[in-house]
């Protein structure tokens, strides 16, 4: 297979050189003619020396690189990243387990498959383009997934409308690469969720607090919790597991208010310790009482660009400051942002500054981040996002 090549501008195979997989519109010097958008293409240098082959795409990431090395990007290089994805999963001690059969496969950059995520639910592999090149490539990477998973999956469903590029005019839409009408139920640490891939957000669920739900329902005994943009109740179902008094979830979206209502009863079918509420987080914390003891905050991302950056660390600021605020004495607070622009320097920062309005007594009991089927690859930093605080108020 011959590609057509990008010539890189002399200096700025730097990073490439240290591995990171993306090209900047700026770099690029000269472009073979006829290069379409979700071509494979081979980038040099301005002597000619081959550097990468990657994924072209019209932006300020011209170029997401699958390789370093000169190979061609066919079925058997599909396989063998996949492989590479599953059997990471497998040393995790993710897969083949009879009380969880969700987690993330494919983690785009963090499984030198920039532009791609496949999330597993059950029989269920939901995968996300969030590159032209990988939609190009949808078909082949079904083929080569359900090679490599085997038995264990059935069903692809292709989730990309909102995902890839508007501008590129693919008239994208979701639906089944492969199998279909499955059963939309999953199983997480032994708790059963509704996963709403055809609608929902993401591919259907936050897999990534994973960890940290369990982490919560170990503080859960007993507490007053309030989950505040609680999406699926991922975190609720957790509360009520472990323990909690009552479980409080509030969502802006009907939608996510009857997603996590249906998955409390799921698991807890005569249960009236929870009660959820369709309202806005800000309105809300301003209007409750005094009463919870563990509260977690997991908003959307605030800042989705870096231009974003100064108003989303005040909106991080304002909305903890209303939970030191109310929180009871020796209240537990779970507080997240998965803004991959916000460090988790600044993060702490903004948290630290309402924490010092409320002018209480806050500890820092864990560090959370993302778990390990969202890996970081080491040469693309920005590859981590999600970051979170356990304080203890007094
Ligand atoms: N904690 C969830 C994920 C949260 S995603 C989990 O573990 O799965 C963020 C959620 O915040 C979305 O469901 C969105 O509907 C909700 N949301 C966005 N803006 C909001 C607002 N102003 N008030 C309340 N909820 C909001």
């Amino acid at each position: 297979m011959t590609y057509k090549t990008i010539t890189l501008r002399r200096g700025k195979a730097d990073s490439l050189k240290r591995f990171h997989p993306w090209i900047f519109s700026g770099a690029i010097a000269r472009t073979d003619t006829g290069i379409v958008e979700g071509d494979t293409v081979r980038v040099l240098d301005e002597t000619g020396a081959f550097l990468a082959v990657g994924h072209y795409q019209i932006g300020s990431i011209a170029v997401r690189v699958l390789s370093f090395e000169d190979v061609t990007i066919d079925s058997a290089f599909w396989t063998q990243r996949l492989t590479e994805a599953f059997r990471l999963r497998q040393a995790l001690g993710l897969v083949g387990r009879g009380d969880n059969d969700i987690y993330r496969l494919v983690h785009g950059e963090g499984d030198r498959l920039p532009g791609l995520v496949i999330d597993v639910y059950g029989e269920t592999a939901v995968m996300q383009a969030h590159s032209v090149g990988m939609h190009v490539e949808r078909q082949a990477i079904a083929d080569a997934l359900l090679e490599v998973m085997g038995a264990l999956v059935t069903n692809v469903y292709y989730k990309s409308e909102t995902t890839l590029p508007f501008k590129a005019g693919l008239g994208q839409h979701d639906g089944f690469l492969r199998g279909g009408n499955p059963s939309d139920v999953a199983t997480e640490n032994g708790l059963r969720f509704h996963i709403d891939w055809l609608k929902g957000q993401k591919t259907g669920f936050f897999i990534d607090q994973r960890e940290n739900r369990s982490l919560l329902e170990r503080y859960s005994r007993g507490r007053h919790v309030l989950n505040m943009f609680c999406y699926t109740g991922g975190f609720s179902v957790y509360a009520l597991r472990g323990g909690a008094k009552l479980v409080h979830s509030v969502d802006s979206s009907n939608k996510a208010v009857d997603l996590t209502v249906a998955n409390v009863a799921l698991n807890f079918p005569v249960d009236h310790r929870h009660e959820a509420y369709a309202e806005d987080a800000f309105k809300f914390l301003d209007r409750m009482g005094s009463d919870y003891d563990l509260i977690v905050l997991d908003p959307p991302a605030f800042a989705k660009h870096k231009e974003a950056l100064r108003n989303a660390l005040k909106g991080y600021t304002r909305l903890n400051a209303k939970a030191f605020e109310k929180i009871r004495p020796g209240g537990i607070l779970f507080t997240f942002s998965c803004s991959q622009a916000v460090s988790k320097e600044q993060f702490r920062l903004a948290v630290f500054t309402a924490a010092a309005q409320s002018r209480r007594h806050v500890r820092i009991l864990h560090q959370l981040h993302q778990p390990a089927d969202h890996p970081v690859n080491i040469y693309h930093p920005e590859g981590e996002y999600l970051k979170g605080l356990v304080l203890q108020v007094e």
